[in-house]
């Protein structure tokens, strides 16, 4: 008996629904799993239907993450905790699991601290960001998590997090999924989405980096462009606060989660970066 946390992502072409039948597998066959899930394409579309079309902030180091002022933070929580979450807890409990569905803000999940400045680049130019509601969670409550595991409960869980004051704010899912694998002990971390895993050319379906360790590292860190970058980084993130394994792979396709258990995609092990 494994405990698995599995993200799948919310990018164009995602449909984490499709994904929930081998989930409803895995805990028939008695595995611990903690679902995270992400929004940001249903996000993009509510956005530009609200008239308050979405933008991207871009880091120095080149790392994007989405624009977050209150009106996008709103937006972004009809989506993910309206939309998506509880089609994802619909499609599980019609397949007889007994999922439930919260924010990282619910019960003080995810908390994490706001970014009090950001300096972005925009159009060549460095800008600081001070009113945006985002961060990066620092702390994940394990013990209600496995009150829930163990109540035979499957939790599925999506941004936004908690600031320690209880603001709600914009966090990447992909390193939230990994403090919260790190967190309960998870054996395997699994980060699914529109491609099937760290290409060394994003142009070339065949250049997928197929196992990580200690001199490529390096390497997918270099090959990871824009949004790619979190998802490396969480792997990063995971494998050093203990969890076994982590693979970055596709959730598409009808055996996505066994393919990307058996080793399709990026596989990060312990001991990858001894
Ligand atoms: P999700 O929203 O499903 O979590 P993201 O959009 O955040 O997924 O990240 C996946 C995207 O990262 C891909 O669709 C691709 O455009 C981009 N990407 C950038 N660099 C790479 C790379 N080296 N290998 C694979 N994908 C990459």
């Amino acid at each position: 008996m494994s405990t698995i946390v599995i993200k799948i992502g919310g990018g164009r072409g995602i449909d984490p629904c499709a994904n929930m039948d081998e989930v409803a597998g895995l805990v028939e066959d008695g595995h611990r799993v903690i679902v995270v899930h992400g929004g940001s394409h249903e996000t993009n579309v509510l956005a530009e239907a609200l008239g308050h079309p979405p933008k991207t902030i871009t880091s120095a180091s080149g790392r994007q993450s989405r624009r977050t002022d209150r009106q996008t933070l709103e937006i972004f929580t009809m989506a993910y905790c309206g939309k998506v979450n509880k089609a994802v807890v619909e499609r599980l409990r019609t397949a007889g699991v007994d999922a439930v569905g919260l924010s990282g803000l619910d019960a003080g999940i995810w908390i994490g601290s706001r970014k009090n400045a950001i300096r972005a680049v925009e159009d060549g130019r460095t800008v600081i960001i001070r009113d945006d509601l985002s961060g990066r969670v620092e702390s994940v409550d394990a013990d209600f998590l496995n009150l829930l595991l163990d109540a035979g409960r499957v939790p599925v869980l999506t941004p936004p997090a908690g600031t320690p004051d209880g603001i709600a704010i914009n966090v990447d899912a992909d390193r939230a999924a990994a403090a919260t694998a790190a967190s309960i002990g998870a054996d395997e971390l699994l980060l699914l989405s529109n491609v099937v895993g760290v290409l060394r050319d994003t142009e070339d379906e065949n250049s997928c980096i197929p196992q990580v360790c200690s001199e490529s590292f390096g390497e997918a860190e270099h090959a990871a462009q824009g949004r790619m970058k979190n998802k490396v980084q969480a792997a990063r993130e995971a494998i050093e606060r203990g969890v076994s394994r982590v693979v970055i792979g596709s959730a598409q396709g009808p055996s996505a989660i066994q393919r990307a258990r058996e080793g399709a995609g990026t596989v990060f092990a312990q001991g990858a970066l001894t």
